[in-house]
Order: C-alpha cells, then sequence, then structure tokens
C-alpha cells in the first residue's frame, strides 16, 4: 500500500470514529427523553385524525351504517398496527405516533395481525 492511500485511510478512519464520538451521546440523549409509552397521552376520539377514521375506545360503538367493513370482534388488540405492550389496556398504534389507543377500540384502518 502507497503511503498517500494509507494517509487517505487512516483520515477516513479518524473522520468516522470522531462522528460515531459525537453521534453516540446525541442517540443515547434522544432515547432517553422519548416517553415511555405508558407516559404518552391517549387518543381522542374528538381528534381530528381520529375522526376522519371513525376511531372509537370501544369497538360497540363502531357506527356500523358509515363503517360496513367493520365486523364484530375487530379491536386494536388485534390489528397488526399496534405497538408495543400488546397485553396494556391502552396501546401504541402506528397510525397514531405519540398516543395510545384503547386495546378495545377500533379505527377503519383496522388490518388483521398476522
Ligand atoms: S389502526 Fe388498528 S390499532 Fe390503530 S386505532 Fe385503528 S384499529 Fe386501533
Amino acid at each position: 500500500m502507497k503511503q498517500a492511500e494509507h494517509d487517505q485511510g487512516r483520515r477516513r478512519f479518524l473522520r468516522l470514529a470522531g462522528i460515531s464520538v459525537a453521534v453516540v451521546p446525541v442517540a443515547g440523549a434522544a432515547l432517553r427523553s422519548a416517553p415511555a409509552a405508558a407516559d404518552q397521552p391517549r387518543l381522542s376520539e374528538d381528534d381530528p385524525t381520529a375522526q376522519a377514521l371513525g376511531y372509537v375506545h370501544d369497538a360497540a360503538d363502531v357506527d356500523s351504517d358509515r363503517y360496513p367493513r367493520f365486523e364484530e370482534g375487530q379491536l386494536c388488540s388485534n390489528c397488526n398496527l399496534i405497538t408495543g405492550d400488546k397485553d396494556a389496556e391502552w396501546v401504541g398504534c402506528g397510525i397514531f405516533p405519540g398516543k395510545l389507543v384503547n386495546a378495545n377500540g377500533w379505527c377503519s384502518a383496522w388490518v388483521p395481525k398476522r
């Protein structure tokens, strides 16, 4: 290996090492400051997106005239879009990031669990 190639590789390594040293503490701080799922606010049925998707805290309240695709037994707890602790009463949802939905709830984005 020529000296110039060796120096170039060494500079690239030092640059990447410097970036890594700078990024790790920032990423760690971001993860520590991210609220735990249980600390996230619950989605309101009055939230505009929730209303647009017909979200309700209790699937028994689904307006089946408005959502004929709804079938009894469809719940947030068995939707493929829930995230986090799947056994909790309030769970995360990929459609409503940063908010918790009720495990017994439903919205028109419901997708069967795979
Ligand atoms: S996408 Fe699924 S988990 Fe999220 S609110 Fe709708 S039914 Fe519930």
